[in-house]
């Protein structure tokens, strides 16, 4: 099945253009970015290393799908002749608050469903659907899945995902603990049960998502019991620019001294803080890293709050799972940060968890372990691929209608 998987950001549509029968590498793949902006880009590549970047005025969501068709369609740059080639389109949709527990094929009802989950993910939700009603109007007939980063997260117990808040709130608002990037934790959490070589149901795993965006899982036999991401994507580690674990009480004393408005407080915390706002200078951790190295003091301390969150989180999983015996790095940060690896796990031979220097610092990509012989805990890092299991689940819903 050819599928096309679309990631729809506020001003950036991330694209894939998958043939799952013929594998996992996507037949072309690329992104527009600064949509509504002056110099929007797509930047184009096909699998045969064929690649295309073109400036334009591209204003809305509907026109970068357009131009995402058009290179797809395009002689010179293209991989399909014809529109019904592209068999099914797969979306990535944030939020499925307590109402999605599954991937699901998008129809009237859900998109009702999907308008009542905005609320939960005002950022997020709106440029999700915005892809979805744009491909409504230009891919008619051609059937689309949903596929939810909350998803992952839905088994999380509810002695996990309360908050001590008046319980009438999580009944009113659905105000509660919901996890993201469920589709990367569920990826490696799968491909290092096969690199362990044991069934997954025998296997307690942390997962370490560190790209932009920054989560942990405790993921016990295969199923997530708890996650660091809240009821947004800003609870829990620190990330490039969102703080991550913050006392409320500093959030209000803030917003009274600096009378800060409801805007500039959510702002402050997602846009101006973590890495960027302990450093002053960066959102990213190569830069963080170079600057420290060059004796920077605040970039130091900035990658040591980063690491440390990491190392407490993993010892509170390990403590929630009652043992462990897998952890894995993924996304931009823990695919290729050796430092920020070794920091993380410093120490922690009193859990079995012993890194081998030389395997930690190689640079060879993709998945490999980086543990000792000895260490009881399997470390890996493996590159994750969330538009390949939006693919897949594309693939399962659409085959399961068609069995039906
Ligand atoms: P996103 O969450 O937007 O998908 P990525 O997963 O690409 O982001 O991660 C981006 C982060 O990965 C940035 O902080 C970047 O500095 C970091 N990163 C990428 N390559 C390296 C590297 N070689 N060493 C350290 N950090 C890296």
């Amino acid at each position: 099945m050819k599928i096309l998987v679309l990631n729809s950001g506020s001003s950036s549509i991330k694209y894939q253009f998958i043939d799952i029968s013929e594998g996992n590498e996507p037949l072309a793949k690329g992104s527009v970015t600064r949509i509504g902006m002056k110099g929007a880009i797509l930047d184009h590549k096909r699998q045969d290393g064929d690649s295309v970047k073109i400036v334009g005025e591209i204003i809305d969501h509907q026109a970068a799908i357009e131009y995402i068709l058009a290179i797809l369609l395009s002689p010179n740059h293209g991989v399909i002749k014809n529109r019904e080639e592209i068999e099914a389109v797969g979306h990535r949709v944030v939020h499925g608050g307590e109402e999605f527990t599954d991937s699901v094929e998008i129809s009237p009802e859900v998109m009702n469903g999907l308008h009542e989950c905005i609320e939960l993910a005002p950022l997020h939700n709106p440029h999700n659907i915005k892809g979805i009603q744009a491909c409504q109007k230009l891919l008619k007939n051609i059937p689309m899945v949903g596929v939810f980063d909350t998803v992952f997260h839905h088994k999380i117990p509810d002695y996990a995902y309360i908050y001590g808040l008046p319980y009438l709130l999580y009944k009113r608002y659905g105000i509660r603990r919901y996890g993201f990037h469920g589709t990367s934790h569920y990826y490696v959490s799968q491909r290092a049960a096969l690199l362990a070589e044991k069934p997954i149901s025998e296997l307690k795993m942390i997962t370490v998502h560190l790209g932009n965006g920054c989560s942990i899982a405790a993921v016990d036999g295969g199923v997530s019991i708890d996650t660091s991401m809240g009821f947004t994507p800003l609870e829990g580690l620190l990330m490039g620019t969102r703080s991550g674990d913050i006392d409320a009480g500093a959030v209000m004393h803030i917003m009274s001294r600096e009378e800060l408005s409801l805007g500039e407080i959510n702002t402050l915390l997602n846009k101006h803080s973590g890495l960027m706002g302990i450093s002053g200078t960066s959102s990213d951790m190569r830069e963080i890293t170079e600057e420290m190295e060059d004796g920077n003091d605040r970039s130091r301390l900035a990658f040591q709050v980063f690491s440390y969150r990491v190392k407490k989180y993993i010892g509170a999983y390990a403590a929630a799972m009652g043992g462990l015996d897998v952890i894995v790095f993924t996304g931009g940060i823990g695919e290729n940060s050796q430092q920020v690896r070794k920091e993380t796990l410093s120490g922690m031979q009193f859990l079995s968890i012993d890194i081998e220097e030389n395997l930690n610092n190689s640079q060879v990509s993709g998945e490999r372990k980086i543990s000792t012989e000895s260490s009881q805990v399997s470390v890996y890092v493996i590159p994750t691929n969330e538009e390949l299991v939006i693919a897949q689940e594309t693939e399962r819903i659409i085959n399961q209608k068609n069995d039906v």
